[in-house]
């Protein structure tokens, strides 16, 4: 949680900075990789040095060198003014929000977000008194019609987790900017790699880190970054709430960091593969992949992304549960669960059915989530392949 120090180290390009931020042997004994620092107690040497507070570290939940690594890294990133660590990316989602948002503001949230911020909306966000609208992703400039004078702030996710819109962010941030209306991004899917959420008019942009940032499946976080308009209010509301990531999460996510670009680019490269495949599949309705030319946004994930991930969508032809279920089930190199952004490829039935009430989802079939992994995208066709045999025996 610290603002960008002077003399700070500027990088041109991102995979410069993603090998180089933070990276400091000169405070670490020539060891190139900050250490995890464990501690909540940091020593004074006299009661007045603790008076004065001039010590660059003053307790564990404040700040220490491991964390410090991470943020700074992230803000350079980010192009951030700060940003802050969260334990979790949900919490780094609800943190964004009620940094901004209180008793008596209307927020608006976009039909097809992660569906942990739906409940949270409906069950926290009631309690304290926000009125929440959703609105249909898709609509752009016409978020102006959502607007009313107590509008706060305009939550988006593009593209969403599970159905994949892409949002016209660029439009829905002139609206916003005009009459004083944060923008909040989630942009797990993106990273700033691929969609520079502060530059295209985002004020408080979200990671949950346990996807591409941790990259490896093996830590959860999440990191909210802020504009200048938006800094001051997430700084405080943080500190307040006694917000804190375990430093060894932390050093996992610092570490992930450093291969970020790499791994993108090559779960960017499978998944535009086996999107591909999946459409000449007789089996498949439709696939749910920006990158694909008939993905009904592609125009825009052209204009303002810079490439793709490794999550992406797919819907069945109609079938009974059980063909569907064993198409999953019978995957080797796939395993079943939630989450996604490691190395390693996942799947998934959902229905996006019951998590929307603004729009709509009217498609018969089952939904299936892919993550594409690091692996050959050849063997992954090849898992598939085998996979919808036994879809096709049972399909009814
Ligand atoms: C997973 C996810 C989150 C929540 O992250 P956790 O670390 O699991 O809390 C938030 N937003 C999106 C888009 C996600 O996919």
């Amino acid at each position: 949680m610290l603002e960008l120090e002077a003399g700070m180290k500027k990088y041109k390009n991102m995979q410069t900075l993603l090998a180089h931020a933070s990276i400091e042997p000169d405070q670490h004994h020539g060891f190139v990789n900050t250490p995890v620092y464990r501690g909540s107690t940091v020593a004074f040497p006299t009661c007045e040095s603790m008076r004065e507070g001039r010590q660059k570290y003053t307790y564990g939940r404040w700040n220490n060198p491991s964390t410090e690594a991470l943020t700074q890294a992230l803000q350079q990133l980010e192009g951030a003014e700060g940003t802050v660590l969260c334990p979790s990316g949900l919490s780094a989602c609800t943190t964004a929000i009620l940094s901004v948002v209180g008793a008596g503001d209307h927020l608006l949230i976009a039909d097809n977000v992660y569906s942990p911020i739906r409940a949270f909306c409906e069950q926290v966000g009631q309690r304290l008194g926000i009125e929440v609208t959703f609105y249909d992703p898709t609509i752009g400039a016409g978020i102006v019609d959502f607007l009313k004078p107590n509008t706060k702030a305009i939550y988006t996710e593009s593209p969403g987790s599970l159905t994949l819109e892409i949002q016209d962010i660029p439009a829905i941030a002139k609206v916003a900017h005009e009459r004083d209306i944060l923008v909040i991004a989630d942009n797990t899917w993106g990273t700033p790699l691929y969609f520079p959420s502060l530059e295209l008019g985002v004020d408080l942009s979200i990671m949950a880190a346990t996807k591409y940032i941790v990259g490896h499946s093996d830590a959860v976080l999440g990191t909210v970054s802020a504009s200048k308009r938006a800094w001051d209010s997430l700084k405080r509301f943080h500190f307040n709430m006694g917000l804190f990531a375990s430093p060894d999460d932390v050093t996992l996510a610092l570490r992930g960091m450093r291969t970020l670009d790499v791994r993108l680019e090559r779960h960017y490269k499978n998944a535009t593969m086996v999107a591909k495949w999946l459409e000449t599949r007789e089996e498949v309705e439709a696939v749910y992949y920006p990158a694909l030319e008939s993905h009904p946004q592609h125009q825009l994930w052209k204009r303002d992304f810079k490439g793709a991930s490794g999550l992406l969508s797919f819907v069945t032809k109609p079938s009974t549960q059980a063909a569907v279920d064993a198409l999953l089930d019978s995957l080797s190199l796939f395993s079943i669960g939630y989450s996604w952004g490691g190395f390693e490829s996942l799947a998934m039935i959902a229905d996006p059915k019951p998590v929307r009430s603004a729009t709509s989802w009217e498609i018969d079939g089952h939904l299936v989530r892919l993550h594409i992994g690091l692996e050959d995208p050849s063997d992954l066709i090849e898992d598939l392949e085998q996979g919808f045999a036994k879809f096709n025996r049972l399909r009814g």
